[in-house]
């Protein structure tokens, strides 16, 4: 609380000195106003005492020290700069202390008040500091100056005698003087800042103006000591001098601080300019940055709406796999309604079998390890559904690191995948039955020969079955039976095997079983077994029940293959093995088979070359009517004989060439050779022109649609008649291929060439069949005719079958008749026509000319088909009758 004697002093005005002092010296406070006025009333003190003590000198000196005085106040304008200080020095002091050696301190005194108070009033605008500062000039130099006179006194009124005590007196004084000056002067500047007075600071501030002042002294001294000794004349000559060196001094000193204040102005533009760039290329920088934060943001704003709006499920995933943002569409595809997914992990969901396939794939992106293809993996879904998806890695940033972001692109390929799965299903199965095809098995064939040629790798067997009666099951039930039926043997097949076995059907009614990881070749041979003893079980279709049986050929890893196709060959062998040894049974591929298999293999090639070179022989076998003995023909048969092996029997090449499909070639051959053979005999041998060729032909030629058409043109380019040839071709092949073999025979028919059933007696005909078939000659086998004795049962046969042809309109022919019983016995049973080596081996054409000559010469029967037999001769060398 305040009293109202207190308020009272607050609401009063300050006294007017108080409000004096606050206009004229605002900024001195109490210390700094109490020293400013110690120091001016001191220094006033000093002035007026030194003008009045002046005053009392005589007119001359007067005038001495008026022009010294002047003179000083002149130099006081132009004072010299210290350089690179902001100090400058008066040389008026040179003056002040000349006079103050020539007429005393009080001169002196006088003297540095005015020159004082003319140099403060230039450099400064405030009556105070102008005031203060010729106040302590004065006082400074009263004080200096009495002591400076003291010590010229001492040395008494020859003190030009001793010019050097009297410079160096001068020069002391000069230092303490100025110092006198800064110390009193930063005195009351500091007082008036309030910052406390010490000495370190009066020097720092003394430094050049100190040096300055002695200087001016000594040569305020030495002038003195010349005035002394030479009189006041110089003076006034080296007065102008000294004032025009100064003055010179002054202006060099002007231009100094001219061309250091250009200098600096200079630095500073420099400076100026060199900040300006600095902040022009500051401001581009950060107008740079904002523009690069712009695109960031803008692009993060793009990544992030594909990201979020992206179709394919995507998700930015860390190196261990832990989803640390995943978009919408991802979220929907594994089945989670939000962003539950985030922190999970992929391979949660991926199926066991993929997890360490994305693993890797991970940690190579991670590794930025080049390429990564895209994967494709199954997926479970959060309900458990199945989901097929491929996967594309990338790195978020392009510098791989420690902890790197991997991006990953989702798609689900579940449709894709299926239609792959169901391509590759009809790729690779057979659509009947299901099960694996040809080319599967090749491939899975291929993968356990890798296998087993590995060192100690598992040993495997190939069962190569094939149906013994497929072909009569289709033809005799239609083709939807034969399918149902393989349906059914397939599932029984493979009920047999193991589940590590494959069974592919290769074709029509041939499979191929693939059993792996055997201990030993028995394994194979019991499951052979198996399956026989399984077929041999009939197979029911609705109401009808079909028996059946198999051959198996078998061939082991051990033969050491290379090569699927090899495999199946060796097996395909095996099999036929089999069925020449009795069919329903296994046979196993063995070194005497391979031995075969090699030597076919050359047969098949040098028999291409033969064929290629025309090299082929025809023998002709004759045909003989049994009743009469008269010639009726022949029946041209392939002879080859081989450069070094010799000659190879029909039998081993004539296979040969139907398996490689040389036959087509080696019938057309024969043909061409028969009809022009038979054309030249005809018209070489008068009464010839009843007689006929038989030809033979295979199943191949049966199904070549050319067939017919190079009959045709055997016979025009031969010029024989149509009626002249037959062809023969045997009872399996015949109804092997019944539909097919129709319209050939039926075309031939309508040529007018006959038609012969070779070896009949040893397939299976249908009766039915037989009477609509276009056929001329029922061939009865030679099998037939070799056991042919009274009262076997080979003679109830041919007694049928002659029965048969008869009833038919056909006719029969016996081959292989060997015997004179034989040839008697066949005549007795009505037989027409045979052949056989008892009447004549095959005969080269040379032969058959030979014979045809002598046939037109006796123009008889030949005696061996009467009683009186004899032998046929052998091929080449004689002539039968
Ligand atoms: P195939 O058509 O039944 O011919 C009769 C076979 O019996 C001939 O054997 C013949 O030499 C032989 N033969 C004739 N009389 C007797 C005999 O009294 N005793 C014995 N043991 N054999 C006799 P070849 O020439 O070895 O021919 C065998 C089979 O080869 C032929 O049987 C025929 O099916 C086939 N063949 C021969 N040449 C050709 C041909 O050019 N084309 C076709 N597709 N097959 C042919
Ligand atoms: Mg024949
Ligand atoms: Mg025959």
């Amino acid at each position: 609380m305040f009293d109202n004697a207190s308020a009272d002093r607050m609401m009063r005005p300050p006294p007017w000195w108080q409000r004096l002092h606050g206009r004229l010296m605002p900024d001195y406070n109490a210390k700094a106003t109490a020293c400013w006025w110690a120091m001016v009333g001191l220094g006033g003190a000093a002035f007026a005492g030194s003008a009045v003590q002046v005053m009392a000198l005589a007119w001359a000196d007067l005038l001495q020290l008026a022009a010294g005085i002047l003179l000083a106040m002149l130099m006081a304008m132009f004072p010299l700069k210290i350089p690179r200080t902001n100090q400058a020095f008066s040389l008026g002091d040179v003056f002040i202390v000349l006079l103050l050696l020539m007429f005393g301190a009080a001169a002196g005194c006088v003297a540095a008040a005015l020159e004082g108070l003319v140099s403060s009033w230039r450099s400064s605008k405030r009556w105070t500091t102008r005031l203060g500062t010729a106040a302590i000039a004065a006082g400074t130099m009263r004080v200096c100056g009495e002591l400076l006179h003291a010590a010229t006194v001492r040395l008494g009124t020859g003190a030009a005698d001793h010019a050097a005590a009297l410079v160096m007196c001068a020069m002391a004084f000069g230092m303490v003087y100025a110092a006198g000056n800064v110390v009193l002067m930063s005195t009351v500047a500091r007082l008036k800042r309030g910052d406390p007075v010490s000495l370190s600071n009066v020097f720092s501030v003394f430094g050049w103006v100190g040096a300055a002042s002695a200087v001016a002294s000594a040569l305020a001294a030495l002038l003195f000591i010349t005035q002394r000794l030479v009189g006041m004349g110089v003076m006034l000559t080296v007065l102008p001098v000294v004032g025009l060196m100064l003055t010179t001094l002054h202006f060099f000193s002007r231009q100094q601080e001219a061309d250091e204040a250009a200098r600096q102005a200079a630095t500073r533009a420099l400076k100026n300019e060199a900040e300006l760039e600095i902040s022009r290329v500051r401001q581009r920088e950060a107008e740079q940055a904002a523009q690069h934060l712009r695109e960031l943001e803008s692009s993060e704003m793009r990544f992030q709406s594909a990201f979020t709006h992206a179709s394919i499920g995507m998700a930015l995933v860390t190196q261990d796999g832990r989803m640390h943002q995943a978009n919408p569409a991802l979220c929907a595809l594994l089945g989670y309604a939000d962003q539950a997914i985030v922190g999970r992990s992929l391979n949660d969901h991926a199926d066991i079998t993929d997890r360490l396939r994305l693993d890797v794939t991970l940690a190579r992106v991670s590794a930025g390890v080049g390429d990564v293809m895209p994967l494709q993996i199954c997926c479970h879904r959060l309900d458990g559904s199945e989901v097929w998806v491929s996967i594309s890695c990338s790195l978020f940033s392009n510098v791989p690191s420690e902890g790197s972001t991997v991006i990953m692109q989702i798609q689900d390929v579940t449709a894709r995948h299926r239609a792959e799965l169901e391509l590759h299903h009809r790729a690779f199965h057979d659509k009947l039955t299901g099960l694996a095809n040809r080319e599967r098995f090749h491939e899975v064939l291929a993968g356990a020969i890798e296998q087993a040629n590995e060192e100690a790798g598992p040993a495997f067997a190939v069962l190569f079955l094939d149906f013994d009666r497929f072909k009569l099951i289709n033809d005799s039930k239609g083709h939807s039976v034969g399918d149902e039926f393989l349906i059914k043997v397939s599932k029984r097949l493979q009920r047999c095997l193991r589940k590590v076995d494959l069974l592919a059907r290769l074709g029509g009614d041939e499979f191929a079983i693939l059993a792996v990881g055997l201990q030993s070749e028995a394994e194979a041979l019991d499951l052979a077994k198996r399956l026989l003893a399984t077929l041999r079980e009939p197979v029911r279709l609705g109401s009808l029940e079909i028996s059946a049986s198999a051959s198996i050929g078998i061939t082991f890893s051990s033969m050491g293959y290379s090569r699927p196709e090899d495999v199946l060959r060796d097996a395909d062998i095996a099999m036929y093995r089999a069925k020449f040894e009795g069919k329903g049974r296994y046979a196993l591929f063995d070194a005497h088979l391979h031995t075969e298999v090699a030597s076919r293999v050359r047969l098949e090639s040098d028999l291409r070359q033969t064929l290629n070179q025309h090299a082929l022989e025809v023998a002709y076998q004759p045909l003989y009517r049994l009743k009469t003995g008269a010639l009726m023909g022949f029946e041209a048969l392939s002879r080859w004989t081989h450069d070094e092996l010799g000659p190879i029997s029909p039998a081993t090449f004539i296979p040969i060439a139907e398996e490689s499909g040389l036959i087509t070639q080696l019938t057309a051959f024969v043909l061409q050779d028969a009809c022009c053979h038979l054309r030249r005999w005809i018209s070489d041998h008068p009464g010839c022109d009843d007689l006929s060729v038989h030809v033979n032909i295979a199943a191949r030629d049966l199904a070549d649609s050319q067939f017919v058409s190079r009959v045709q043109h055997a016979l025009s380019s031969s010029g024989l008649a149509p009626q002249r040839l037959v062809i023969e071709l045997t009872e399996n092949i015949l109804m092997a291929q019944l539909a097919a073999a129709m319209t050939t025979l039926k075309a031939l028919r309508e040529l007018g060439v006959g038609l012969s059933v070779d070896d009949f007696g040893t397939g299976y005909s249908s009766l039915s069949h037989l009477a609509v078939l276009p056929i001329d000659s029922l061939k009865i086998d030679m099998s037939f005719v070799r056991n042919l004795r009274p009262g076997t049962n080979e003679e109830a046969v041919i007694r049928a079958i002659v029965l048969l042809a008869s009833s038919l309109g056909k006719h029969a022919i016996a081959e292989g008749i060997e015997t004179q019983g034989q040839l008697d016995l066949l005549r007795d049973l009505g037989c027409d026509f045979g052949q056989g080596f008892f009447l004549s081996r095959p005969l080269l054409p040379a032969a058959v000319s030979g014979l045809l000559q002598a046939r037109s010469a006796a123009a008889a029967v030949p005696t061996s088909l009467g009683a009186s037999a004899a032998p046929a001769q052998p091929l080449r060398t004689a002539l039968v009758h």
